[in-house]
């Protein structure tokens, strides 16, 4: 379907020229947007061929946080989407990173820049700090430097990548974050362990009158069930309820 983000700046006129029809939504939810009008029906193939356009113009690639029943996969540049936008005015507020963060080999970094201008929220900046080793012979021929390594701001690194495909000296690489983040198995397991990290799966169950249905109740204990037994632990903290104590006690 249509990239909302880069639509809407299309109407201010300051879009930027990566691809609009490149929103990819699946399942149910891609039934209705097909049935309405708002997207195509596109096949294996072309989605693709549509990932490999998206990675040539450098864009991040977003997909809905779960393991099972992925809903979208969304292709944003830094400087139409509104997400990432959020991310360089304010950093990042809610998970929105990869469970990698870049790293930086200085000894083969030629300073050419080519990542920060890659980088979709500025996340690596010229460090005007640090010395220029190439300066004093260590880095000979191409590898001779024309600037000085990047400085990475690691609080809103994304763990994207783009800036990976684009370092002619193979100077970057993707590391594993030292905490985890856990990826929800599906959609209701999400709101169950977000609830559960902010501490208010209590008010999640207890106060929602949506859950007053059986179903979605079930819904919820199965998914607090399926969680990592460090989030379990935290649920179980919060729900304080014998019932609940009593079956997670059995997992
Ligand atoms: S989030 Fe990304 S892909 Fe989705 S509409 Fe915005 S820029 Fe486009
Ligand atoms: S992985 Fe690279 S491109 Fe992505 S946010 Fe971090 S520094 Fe920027
Ligand atoms: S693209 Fe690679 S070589 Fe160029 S400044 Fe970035 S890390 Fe260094």
């Amino acid at each position: 379907s249509m990239c909302y983000c880069r639509h809407k700046k299309s109407h201010l006129g300051t879009n930027c020229d990566a691809p609009m029809d490149i929103c990819m939504t699946f399942n149910t939810a891609a039934h209705s947007l097909i049935k309405y009008g708002h997207a195509r029906r596109v096949d294996k193939a072309e989605c693709h061929e549509l990932l490999q356009e998206a990675y040539r113009h450098g864009l991040v690639q977003f997909g809905e946080n779960n393991r099972e029943g992925v809903n979208f996969i969304c292709n944003c540049c830094g400087c139409c989407c509104e997400a990432l936008l959020a991310v360089q005015r304010f950093g990042i507020t809610q998970t929105i990173h990869s469970n990698f963060i870049i790293e930086l080999n200085t000894e083969t970094c030629i300073g050419c820049g080519k990542c920060l201008a890659a980088c979709p929220v500025k996340a690596l900046q010229k460090d005007e700090t640090t010395p220029a080793p190439g300066d004093d012979g260590a880095v000979e021929g191409e590898r001779r430097r024309s600037g000085r390594p990047p400085a990475l701001n690691a609080d809103i690194c994304l763990g994207c990548g783009v800036c990976v495909s684009r370092c002619p000296t193979h100077s970057l690489k993707l590391t594993p974050r030292p905490d985890r983040t856990i990826t929800p198995l599906n959609t209701t397991h999400r709101v169950v362990l977000m609830a559960a990290e902010r501490g208010n799966l209590q008010d999640l169950i207890f106060d929602n009158q949506v859950l007053y249905s059986h179903r979605l109740m079930a819904g919820v204990l199965g998914a607090v069930l399926k969680l990592p037994p460090v989030a379990r632990n935290l649920a179980r903290k919060q729900l304080r309820s014998r019932y609940v104590e009593k079956i997670m006690s059995r997992m």
